[in-house]
């Protein structure tokens, strides 16, 4: 089985933590560990830090900050792509095109303040996983 992390996002986590999370169970998700945390803007920064530089960073880092998130760690057979593919595109407008039902569709607000996030690549799990959690399960 592959690992990803996943987020809810601060707004998501008040407004649709139990109806996201139920989704994901629905979905044949394993999640192996879960943990509310609030960032720091300084942990959200590190989080972020590809985005560095970019006119919404700043933006973004105070939504990452502004309240707790659910951080997940999702395991099942090709759970980065499947995670990013229930997520749909990071712009809910798009997202309600090609992708109705997924999780941004439904819940995203605009294309910051996007309901959740997903690792893109087996290395940025790995990161994230380890960012978050300290360790990669076995
Ligand atoms: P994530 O990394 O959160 O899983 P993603 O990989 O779909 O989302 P990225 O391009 O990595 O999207 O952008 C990271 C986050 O930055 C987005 O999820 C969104 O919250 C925010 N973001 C991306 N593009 C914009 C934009 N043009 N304007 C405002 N915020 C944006
Ligand atoms: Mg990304």
């Amino acid at each position: 089985t592959e690992h990803t992390l996943a987020v809810i996002k601060p707004d998501s986590t008040q407004e649709h933590k139990d109806t996201i999370m139920n989704k994901i169970k629905e979905a044949g998700f394993c999640i192996s560990q879960v943990k509310e945390t609030k960032l720091t803007r300084e942990m959200a920064e590190e989080f972020y830090k590809d985005h560095k530089g970019k006119d919404f960073f700043n933006n973004l880092v105070d939504y990452m900050s502004q309240g707790p998130s659910i951080m997940m760690i999702l395991s099942k057979e090709n759970a980065i792509a499947e995670w990013r593919e229930m997520m749909g595109p990071a712009d809910p407008e798009q997202a309600m095109q090609v992708k109705p039902d997924s999780l941004r569709a439904q819940f995203a607000k605009s294309i910051l303040e996007n309901a959740v996030h997903g690792s893109s690549n087996v290395q940025h799990a790995m990161d994230n996983i380890k960012f978050i959690f300290g360790d990669i399960p076995s």
